[in-house]
């Protein structure tokens, strides 16, 4: 069986370090494993307009930010379909397919549909679309028959209703479809990065992040002013190591190496948090320390965006072809479902 990954990213802002850890820096990582035969990247626009109806210009130009994102991370279009949502309309009639065969409570119940409702005031005002979008992402996995997803851990609850779709749709139709599989992070830090606010999830609706095209003063700025332990008042104090977002990106973001590099005084993270942990270490000489971390992380990936940035004809150029291959293999699937669903007609 090929081995295909289908992932993506919605255009409404630039991409942050949330994204990168939680799915960015593994699709990269898979894309050059040469495992997988074909990688099909999506700029979600469509689905970004089911919460974004009225701002249709924000989501236009946050798909060249994204792309720029991407690039930027070593997603390679010589290896890597990129491709824009809504210039593959097979995914829109797949989506409306796939409708029949779910019901208005099994979405309700979806845990991620929930929280965004919630955190997006939507509770007497739900849009259709954005309600539909569980249905929507699961016509974009199974038009390209994608056996790999690697996202964040937001997105679980979206994958098993997939199967779901896709075990229905086989049932009643034959076996037309192909089931995916998630990949999250192995790095448990990275599987839902906290904002620099102490929030569950930084999110780009939220404007708690730390953005991949942030210059070194803005990164050191929101470092320095990032939500910590709030008990650990003086630096006697102990402190609290779970939960303290500091540290969580550490675990996300540190290498060994930058202990010889920027701080001698500890040889691994454990050290540094045992310090914590029994007091006398101060929150302003942790942040300093993952400042010099996450700037040396973060520079390379800046430097190669400003380089993409001189180039947009050839970024729109990858969009352009990236999106008629994407429509050819979107075809060829709908051709099978078509006919699976006997509505093949002439
Ligand atoms: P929006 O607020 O518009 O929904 P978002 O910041 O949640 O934006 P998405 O485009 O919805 O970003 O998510 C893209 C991908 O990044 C998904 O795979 C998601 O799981 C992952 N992701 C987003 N935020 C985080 C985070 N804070 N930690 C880990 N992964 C994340
Ligand atoms: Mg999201």
């Amino acid at each position: 069986m090929k081995q295909i990954i289908l992932t993506g990213d919605r255009p409404t802002g630039r991409l942050h370090v949330g994204h990168y850890v939680g799915s960015l820096k593994e699709r990269v990582k898979l894309q050059n494993s040469g495992k997988f035969d074909e990688i099909y990247i999506m700029i979600a626009d469509a689905q970004a307009l089911t919460d974004n109806a009225e701002h249709p210009e924000k989501v236009r130009q946050n798909i060249t930010q994204v792309a720029l994102d991407y690039l930027a991370c070593g997603l390679d279009p010589e290896k890597s379909t990129i491709f824009i949502q809504s210039m593959v309309p097979q995914l829109t009639e797949l989506t409306f397919y796939y409708m029949n065969l779910v019901t208005v409570s099994r979405v309700q119940r979806n845990p991620t549909v929930k929280a965004e409702i919630q955190q997006r005031n939507f509770e007497a005002s739900i849009p259709v679309g954005f309600f539909c979008y569980p249905i929507s992402q699961a016509a974009d996995i199974t038009a390209f028959h994608a056996t790999a997803v690697p996202v964040g851990e937001d997105q679980l609850p979206m994958l098993e209703q997939c199967k779901e779709i896709v075990h229905k749709f086989n049932s009643v139709y034959g076996e037309t479809l192909t089931e995916p599989e998630i990949i999250l992070p192995s790095n448990q830090a990275c599987l839902r990065l906290p904002g620099i606010d102490g929030k569950a999830k930084m999110s780009k609706s939220l404007g708690n992040c730390i953005y991949l095209s942030d210059e070194p003063e803005e990164i050191k700025k929101k470092i320095m002013s990032m939500f910590t332990d709030p008990n650990h008042l003086r630096v006697e104090d102990p402190g609290k190591v779970e939960g303290n977002p500091v540290f969580i990106y550490l675990d996300a973001f540190c290498k060994p190496e930058y202990f010889e590099e920027f701080w001698k005084d500890y040889s691994c993270l454990d050290e540094v948090k045992a310090h914590y942990q029994r007091g006398g270490l101060g929150d302003v000489k942790v942040k300093k320390f993952l400042n010099n971390v996450m700037q040396e992380e973060l520079r390379p990936i800046r430097e190669r965006r400003k380089q993409w940035e001189q180039r947009l004809p050839e970024v729109y150029e990858i969009l352009q072809q990236g999106s008629a291959t994407a429509r050819a293999t979107a075809e060829k699937t709908l051709e099978g479902v078509r006919h699976a669903m006997r509505i093949d007609y002439f």
